[in-house]
């Protein structure tokens, strides 16, 4: 009999190519969406092709009789929470809501999996947010480095990790925890690599003059989504439960990220690119750099995708929007 998963933010970068995958696997795949008042967004990551070999159920984190529904309906194998407030500078604006999404949010959909089918496997998505400002010895942050988030989403995060790691000990549920360091591509939201590729093509196409940025010296691991959903498929057909690190160890700065960028398109970065520190975060967080050395050794995870590969293929995407634009 096929597999069946529930994805919820399954219009989500993450979400989105997860459900692909598990397609690909002969998985039986549903969804949870947020209705939107433009329709197509509600399902805008979600290639038509993928949409028409799903089914998608309206619902919210916050709302717990949705997810018992859901649940019973599907009686799902495996259930893969990457819906959140995912945003790390919104966090700061909306510190209520993005605990309420992703503390408050991941509490309901675990009660409704613990009373409804706990015999299913269940899959957190963390964060390596909730490290904050500590490292190792050697620099690297691993499962076992203290955890001192400087967020509210690295807060809500870090509560939500301890809330399935409970619920693992507690009710001896199959619950695990993907600790996903920065993970872009194509389909990346508004997040701060991603604005870099966009401003700096609508710049080489004239539309845009600068970019005002915020810390452009604070330094993020980077890999590419589709690696970590790979991983989180492995992590949650291990044979036990387990949280695992994921990350590429390949830590860049946003100053890093720019260089590269506009050089590709042949441009110096200095020329455009402006520090603003009234973008800076209210507490910042300096470096991130992941040590995935139990996921490989046990799992046999290794990243595949190069991020300047990654980067190239986002610079194409964006190209690719504007130039269609022109038209
Ligand atoms: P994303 O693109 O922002 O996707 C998040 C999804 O969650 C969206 O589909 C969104 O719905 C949905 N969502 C937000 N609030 C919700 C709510 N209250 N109820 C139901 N759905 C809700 O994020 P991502 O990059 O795919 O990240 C996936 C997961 O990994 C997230 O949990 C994120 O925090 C975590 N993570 C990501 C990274 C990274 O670098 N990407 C790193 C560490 C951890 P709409 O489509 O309607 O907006």
């Amino acid at each position: 009999m096929k597999k069946k998963a529930f994805i919820t933010g399954i219009n989500g970068q993450d979400g989105s190519w997860l459900a692909e995958l598990l397609l690909q696997r002969d998985y039986d795949v549903y969804g949870l969406i947020r209705r939107n008042s433009i329709v197509d967004n509600e399902t805008a990551r979600i290639l038509p092709n993928v949409y028409d070999n799903i089914k998608v159920f309206y619902g919210d984190l916050s709302d717990y009789s949705t997810l018992a529904r859901c649940l019973s309906e599907i009686q799902p194998d495996e259930i893969y929470n990457v819906a959140a407030q995912s945003q790390v500078r919104v966090s700061f604006k909306t510190p209520l809501y993005t605990l309420q999404t992703n503390t408050i949010g991941v509490a309901n959909i675990l009660e409704a999996y613990r009373q409804i089918c706990p015999s299913a496997k269940f899959l957190q998505a963390s964060s390596s947010e909730m490290f904050g400002n500590n490292f190792d010895d050697d620099r690297f942050q691993r499962e076992t480095t203290p955890m001192h988030p400087v967020s509210p989403y690295g807060i809500s995060k870090l509560a939500s990790y301890h809330l399935v790691r409970h619920y693992r000990r507690a009710y001896k549920l199959f619950a695990c925890n993907s600790i996903c360091f920065n993970h872009t591509g194509p389909r990346r939201g508004d997040f701060t690599e991603n604005r870099i590729i966009r401003m700096a093509v609508q710049i080489k196409l004239g539309l845009e003059q600068n970019l005002i940025l915020g810390n452009l010296d604070c330094q993020r691991d980077f890999g590419d989504s589709r690696d970590y959903v790979n991983a989180m498929t492995m992590i949650i057909n291990h044979d036990h439960s387990d949280d695992f690190v994921i990350a590429t160890g390949d830590t860049h700065s946003m100053r890093d990220i720019c260089e590269y960028v506009f050089a590709k398109l042949d441009l110096n970065y200095i020329d455009y690119v402006i520090q603003d520190p009234k973008r800076f975060r209210p507490e910042e967080l300096g470096y991130l750099r992941g040590d995935s050395t139990k996921i490989r050794d046990s799992l046999g995870w290794e990243p595949t995708i190069n991020f300047n590969t990654t980067l190239d293929e986002m610079i194409e995407h964006w190209m690719a929007i504007y130039k269609m634009k022109e038209k």
